[in-house]
């Protein structure tokens, strides 16, 4: 994600949604209460679920043709059990659940904080398949002024569910240390058109609505899902090695919008001839009719805020920097998901340093004069949000408010710093080693450092600990002038 700097982080989000969850219990007798659980995330302890691990999700919408209506929706989990079950907790906080089935029978249902809590009729033993169907509602209104998960764009939906709002779209185990293949199915009324992430796999035409098949070819975590319902156009073209790549655009909006789009293709070349091989099997840009204050790197399909495009006061490298931003995220944050939220400085830190280094190469935009101001800040940004690898918890009703500058430019800088630690081509080889080792997986900073120490053929440990959970900055290698401000108390 990053945001866009005019509008800042001005998305915010109920801290509890329970309220608008409506769910019911259809029989009687629970022996215990059912309670919210999660996986352990420093950041946020309900997010994911114990006890299975999901293999692929099936999503099913169908969309009225208005914003303001609740799609009607079918999600269907593919998981194994992972630990004996007596009862399934799904993340799910905004929507009617309509009924629910486990393993092929009814399931009682009911609702805990922000979980959909499911109870089978049988103890289900580790190891196990399991099969959760979920007829539910899936709501674009929120109240209050509250967004996330779908976005209302001037002609339709699109989708921002990071960090923690899948869970408001469809019922899910909502962290990015469980991902999963998708096969998402759209239904729209004659004038609209629907894409996903992933590649077209089918289209059935009836005289009033299409339904339209995606399917990803690689995992994916919940918070990258995209769908995009619309008036659009979309505009195809080739990318290196006859990568498929595709924009969705407002049909409006194609003579403005289509210079900008015709970049990709060079952009993956630059990016692959950084780090290596572009993962997915597709790429392309959303580009929504909406005010969302961000962008988003949602896999194989960035979600654009159109404005950043048409907004003259934007300096052409800028926006083309940020292209390379989202494209960047591909790799870091996407194929490599982070394993904890904490590791969040992986995907922003990275995504920053190919954006500066794009910026750098292509319009002289030095590299060293933004680290070095970037330096300036540091002790002031680990101040606000705490050190790169150690995050503040968001405060409440502010959950993006992890999308800090100390995970921005503030870690790109320890970047910087481990490059002019270990030399340039130590640097370019763990940055490659690390997309494809940890290519299709999840990875954390005892990884990176792991990889790093193992790349530069000695122990960083200390170094790493100093940057990345450090109150200060430390000193920069082969700049022993720079100087941080100190943090106003
Ligand atoms: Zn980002």
């Amino acid at each position: 994600m990053l945001l866009t700097p005019r509008s800042g982080a001005r998305r915010v989000r109920a801290a509890l949604l329970t309220s608008a969850v409506s769910v019911c219990l259809i029989a009687a007798g629970v022996p215990s209460p059912a309670v919210p659980l999660g996986v352990g995330d420093r950041l946020f302890p309900h997010l994911g679920n114990p006890g299975y691990d999901v293999r692929s999700y099936d999503l099913a919408f169908t969309y009225s043709g208005t914003n303001s209506e609740p799609l009607t929706a079918v999600t269907t989990i593919d998981a194994r059990t992972t630990a004996p079950l007596e009862r399934v907790n799904l993340d799910f906080a905004h929507g009617t659940v309509r009924s629910v089935e486990v393993n092929g029978a009814p399931a009682e249902f009911t609702s805990a904080g922000e979980d959909l809590v499911l109870t089978p009729r049988a103890r289900l033993r580790e190891g196990g398949p399991l099969r959760i169907t979920v007829r539910h509602t899936s709501d674009p209104m929120y109240a209050d002024g509250k967004e996330g998960g779908w976005v209302r764009t001037a002609d339709g939906l699109a989708m921002a569910n990071q960090a923690d709002a899948a869970h408001l779209v469809f019922p899910c185990n909502d962290h990015p240390s469980d991902k999963a293949l998708f096969t998402i199915r759209v239904t729209a009324p004659r004038g609209h058109t629907a894409v996903a992430g992933g590649l077209p796999t089918g289209v059935r035409r009836t005289p009033r609505a299409t339904t339209w098949t995606y399917r990803t070819a690689h995992p994916m975590a919940t918070e990258l899902t995209q769908v995009s319902i619309g008036r659009s156009t979309v505009l195809r073209r080739k990318g290196p090695h006859g990568l498929p790549v595709r924009d969705v655009i407002p049909a409006k909006d194609r003579g403005t919008l289509g210079p900008w789009l015709r970049k990709t293709p060079a952009q993956i070349r630059w990016m692959e001839g950084k780090v290596g091989a572009y993962p997915f099997e597709t790429y392309g840009l959303l580009i929504a009719d909406a005010r969302t204050g961000f962008e988003l790197e949602t896999q194989t399909l960035s979600l654009f805020e159109r404005e950043l495009f048409t907004r003259s006061e934007y300096p052409k490298w800028y926006v083309e920097s940020i292209m390379v931003h989202e494209l960047a995220h591909q790799w870091f944050g996407n194929s490599v998901s982070p394993r904890t939220w904490s590791d969040l400085w992986l995907s922003e830190g990275h995504a920053t340093w190919y954006e500066a280094l794009y910026a750098q190469e292509k319009a002289g935009r030095s590299l060293q004069t933004r680290m070095k101001a970037a330096y300036g800040s540091s002790d002031r940004w680990r101040a606000a949000g705490g050190p790169p690898a150690e995050p503040k918890a968001p405060g409440p009703g502010q959950k993006t408010s992890i999308f800090r500058p100390v995970v921005y430019d503030g870690s790109a800088l320890f970047l910087y710093a481990l490059r002019q630690e270990i030399g340039s081509p130590a640097f370019d080889r763990l940055e490659r080693s690390w997309v494809s080792v940890h290519r299709d997986g999840v990875a954390g900073t005892d990884d990176f450092q792991d990889l790093a120490s193992r790349v530069a053929g000695r122990d960083l440990s200390g170094f790493f600990h100093a940057w990345l959970y450090g109150e200060k900055t430390p000193p920069m290698p082969g700049h022993p002038d720079w100087t941080s401000e100190p943090a106003r108390k």
